[in-house]
Order: C-alpha cells, then sequence, then structure tokens
C-alpha cells in the first residue's frame, strides 16, 4: 500500500507511443495493481432508480466478491459526478477515498484468501449525457414521437463506471448479474439477460428485474426504457439443436419497419452460430432494442439505433455488426482495454465472412476491398496496457484488423483447417478474457507455425509489410528478384503477386529469392485482394 500511497500524490505525465499522454490516476483507473488483483469479482447486484424528469439516477451496486490474497482495502471505480452516500459490506461500514474516477475503500476487517464476501455502494447523481454515444458514452435522454421519455446508456472506453460502481477492469468480469431498475410505470425497462419480474413499487414506478448468468463486460451492462412495443420469437441453433428466445423492443413509430428489418437476426444467428459455434449465451436470450443512437454490442441485449435499411451489399450492418460482437468481444473478451482489437478486428472480418457464407466469395472480396480503403496505417493498433487507454482517433482495430486476418488465412492457405481455429475459440478460452499474446500463442500452436512477426507487424507497427522487386532482363528470360522489407525482419510469409496480369505465389524472405519467369516483357502489380502488402518495383 505504500508504493500505491506515493502513486496517487505523484500527478506526473509519462511516456507513450500514442497521442494520449497518461497520468498517474489513469494508471490507477487502467492496470491491474494489488487493490485489484487481491480480489476475484463474483456478482453485482444493481439496483437504481431512474428519473428522466430530472435526469437523475440513485442506488446501489452490491459487488459479491472472492478474496484472492488477504487485505483489508479493495478498488472500485465511479464517476466523480456521483456523490457516494455510504460503503458497506459483510465487515460493516467502511471507509474510503476517491482519487478521480477511482474509489480506493477501506474495510473494517480484513478479507481473506478464498473468502466470499460484499461491499454495497449507495450513490447518487446526475449521470454523464453522452455527448456522441456511442462513441463518446454516457446516458441518452431522448424522447419518442409522442414526447415519452426515452433513454439508453452507452459506455465503451468510458467504462460502466460512468454510471455505477464497478470494478471496472476488463480482466474481471462478473461472473453473473442481477439488475434491477426503477422507472416511472409508462416506460418498459430492459437490461441484458432473462426478464425475471415486474413489480410496482410506488403509484408512479415499477420495478423490472433481470439476471444475466454469464460472465460480462463491464461496459455491456446496460439499461434502456422507452414506451416500447415487443414481441417474441425462437430459434433453432444449428450446432446443439438448442431452441433460443429472442425479444424484441422498437418504438410505436417504427414497429413496421423494426418488425421487418430485425427479422435478419435469425439468419445473422445461424450463419454466425455455423462460423463460430452456436450463440454463446443461450440462457439469457438474445434480445435486439431500439436506442436513441447508433448501436453497442450489450450482451444479450444489442442496442440498434440505425435506420432499418440495408447497406448496399444487402445486410442491416448495425445489426450484423453488433450481433458479431457476442462472439468476438462478450465471449472472447479482451483482458485489457488496450487490446481491443480483439473485439473489433474478428467482428469487423466476420461481416466479410457472413458474406460468404450467405452470398459468395466474390462479395465477400468486394466488401473486404471495401474495407481496406478505410486503412489508414496511422496509429498502431495496439494500445497501451496497464493505463487507462482511450486514444483511438486514428485506430485501425478495425478495418486493418480485418484484413490482417483475412491476410493469415491465405498464409494459413487451408480454409478447413482456418475456420476450425476460428470456430475453436470458445473451446479453448470459454468466456475468459484474453490477451493478444494468447492469440499469438494459439494461433502459433495450432497452425504449427511461428506467427508472431506475423501479428506483431500488423498490431505493433504503423507501416504494413513491404515487398520489394527487382527485374533483371537475361536474353529472352527475366529474372525476377524479391523480398520483404519490413521493420519485423522474421516476417517470412507467402504472398501473391500478378506477374502479367497472372496471379503467382511467391515465398519473399529477408533475403533476395530469384525467380525465373520466360518471358522478355514482364509486368508486376500487386494482388489486392491477398494479403495486406505494399510493392515496391526497384529499376
Ligand atoms: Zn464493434
Amino acid at each position: 500500500m505504500k508504493s500505491l500511497a506515493i502513486v496517487y500524490f505523484n500527478f506526473f505525465v509519462f511516456g507513450h507511443v500514442h497521442g494520449q499522454k497518461f497520468t498517474s490516476l489513469d494508471s490507477l483507473r487502467g492496470a491491474y495493481h494489488p487493490n485489484r488483483s487481491s480480489y476475484d469479482l463474483l456478482h453485482y447486484h444493481l439496483k437504481i432508480k431512474v428519473e428522466p424528469a430530472t435526469r437523475y439516477i440513485s442506488g446501489s451496486n452490491k459487488l459479491t466478491c472472492k478474496g484472492l490474497s488477504e487485505s483489508r482495502m479493495l478498488q472500485i471505480d465511479l464517476a466523480e459526478t456521483f456523490d457516494i452516500d455510504v460503503i458497506k459490506s459483510s465487515k460493516g461500514d467502511s471507509r474510503w477515498k476517491r482519487y478521480g474516477n477511482s474509489v480506493v475503500v477501506t474495510l473494517p476487517g480484513s478479507f481473506k484468501s478464498e473468502e466470499i464476501f460484499w461491499i454495497q455502494v449507495f450513490y447518487k447523481g446526475h449521470p454523464h449525457v453522452a455527448a456522441n454515444a456511442p462513441w463518446e458514452g454516457g446516458f441518452v435522454w431522448e424522447k419518442d414521437k409522442d414526447g415519452i421519455p426515452w433513454i439508453g446508456v452507452a459506455c465503451e472506453g468510458d467504462g460502466a463506471s460512468l454510471w455505477f460502481p464497478s470494478k471496472d477492469h476488463p480482466l474481471d468480469e462478473p461472473d453473473s448479474v442481477f439488475l434491477q431498475y426503477e422507472i416511472p410505470r409508462n416506460l418498459i425497462a430492459v437490461g441484458n439477460g432473462q426478464f425475471v419480474k415486474k413489480e410496482s413499487v410506488t403509484d408512479s414506478t415499477n420495478l423490472y428485474s433481470f439476471k444475466v448468468s454469464y460472465p460480462i463486460n463491464h461496459y455491456n451492462i446496460t439499461f434502456n426504457a422507452g414506451s416500447f412495443q415487443t414481441w417474441t420469437d425462437t430459434m433453432q441453433l444449428p450446432e446443439s439443436r438448442k431452441v433460443l428466445k429472442m425479444s424484441f423492443f422498437a418504438l410505436a413509430e417504427d414497429l413496421a419497419k423494426a418488425k421487418a428489418q430485425w427479422l435478419q437476426s435469425k439468419m445473422v444467428i445461424r450463419t454466425l452460430s455455423q462460423l463460430f459455434g452456436d450463440y454463446p449465451f443461450i440462457k439469457d436470450g438474445y434480445k435486439l432494442v431500439q436506442t436513441p443512437y447508433r448501436g453497442m454490442e450489450h450482451q444479450s441485449c444489442i442496442a440498434y439505433g440505425d435506420n432499418f435499411k440495408n447497406n448496399a451489399f444487402g445486410f442491416d450492418f448495425i445489426l450484423m455488426h453488433e450481433t458479431g460482437h457476442e462472439w468476438w468481444g462478450n465471449r472472447t473478451s479482451a483482458n485489457d482495454h488496450a487490446e481491443l482489437w480483439i473485439h473489433e478486428s474478428f467482428c469487423t472480418y466476420s461481416e466479410a465472412l457472413f458474406l460468404e457464407r450467405t452470398q459468395n466469395m466474390e462479395q465477400a472480396i468486394k466488401y473486404l476491398l471495401s474495407q481496406k480503403k478505410k486503412i489508414k496505417n496511422k496509429s498502431i493498433i495496439e494500445g497501451e496496457r496497464d493505463v487507462y487507454f482511450n486514444d483511438w482517433l486514428d485506430s485501425d482495430k478495425y478495418y486493418k484488423g480485418s484484413w490482417m486476418l483475412h491476410g493469415l488465412r491465405q498464409v494459413v492457405d487451408n480454409d478447413e483447417f482456418w475456420f476450425s481455429w476460428l470456430k475453436s475459440f470458445g473451446a479453448k478460452f470459454g468466456l475468459k478474457p484474453i490477451s493478444t499474446q494468447d492469440i499469438i500463442e494459439y494461433a502459433s500452436s495450432y497452425f504449427k507455425k511461428n506467427l508472431a512477426p506475423f501479428f506483431k507487424q500488423y498490431l505493433f507497427r504503423t507501416e504494413i509489410p513491404l515487398l520489394v522487386v527487382k527485374l533483371k532482363k537475361e536474353g529472352e528470360k527475366t529474372l525476377l528478384q524479391y523480398k520483404w522489407d519490413c521493420k519485423e525482419v522474421d516476417f517470412e510469409y507467402p504472398a501473391e503477386i500478378l506477374i502479367n496480369n497472372k496471379r503467382t505465389k511467391i515465398y519473399p524472405g529477408a533475403e533476395w529469392t530469384n525467380l525465373e519467369i520466360q518471358d522478355s516483357k514482364v509486368l508486376i502489380n500487386q494482388f489486392e485482394e491477398g494479403l495486406l502488402y505494399d510493392l515496391k518495383v526497384l529499376k
């Protein structure tokens, strides 16, 4: 604890490779230090009252935890905008100190390793209003056409502590959650997981309860309220043949459009289940909720705020992308905020695979080429671990990440093997958050190939691999010489090039390799549909 006390009061700024400068408060918020690693989060019971008229929330979150080492102190997080009234615990009322958005709690007695204990934080205040949800998060207080409140919250990046007291670090997810929302009677509340009950609290409010039966990312826990029209459906999952319960919540003014457009959810879930294994949260069901912001992957409770229209490729982008996160982001989650590419790259790539399965390869390639135009190569994909990293301005975690995976498929060069790897993540990692390193090691062992230089080149460097070629005339023949020019010197992976417009696979390394071509006139071009690289033809 001594060392932490020093950190708290030295508000220095330290080195960085991205644009973001970090303070010790960012370390406190972003690192998994002893006040977090001393306990394992088991369960949240979040119970709040939401008052739309005054844009005010109040209530408590009870965190049930298991001690991992003996301690009296633990850190939780809560936005500074809220007042904390009291922190109760199984050891008695506790003291606390606030450092920015972090709260260090001192219990009246120590918890021991393996001991189950709880703390309950009572809080109240006006939650941060989102400036531009979901990118800049917070509460969104909208009204429908009849002037009835329509409310949502999005907090990816900012973190769940933006609206409730939580252990706001991706490494430790609660294994289950119980959500209770008290709201005015003219509204319906929607949270993640199974709907448990609705009960009357006062003449003017009802309390809605929901139960989440799986580990869940903190930022995925959500609250929605509105005068929703609702309907239900079911579908059979392709692998287990189990029946998935589905429920839908749309505003009356958009009911017809939502009913038609959201039929797609079945095809999306079926296709993604075939690709990556069955929908991962069957006990919790699948909800689609109309939100006053564009969308978010809230686990088992997808936020949809788009225009009920298909994109140029004939599918609903938000419905598909956010549902894709049920596998990539919600089931397979990053254990540090810096590694959000694990959520976005796989999910963005899954859009192309969805097209490949539901339409054809040609459409999938066309789609990938449309993603390729959006790659910036300005900032590295991997963020900085152990700090509150939120500098995603020039991030390539979507499109370049998708192209990295598309490229890896070329390197693997065996579709059966490739798809079995993608499908194996659920069995390999379960619902446990993982790191970039875990994925590199898993890919290398699965494909029996050292893929560290491959991942490092795309995730940790801004520049993409450069393929350098030289042409040398030798009578009626031409000698083609080629090599990779990469900072990752062990980047030794095959690539395709176009030789006189014919696709040719070559195996460049760090040194020059020769290829004899039986032609005196040779034109070399990049193969745009394959591995992501730049081509330089030396004169
Ligand atoms: Zn996404």
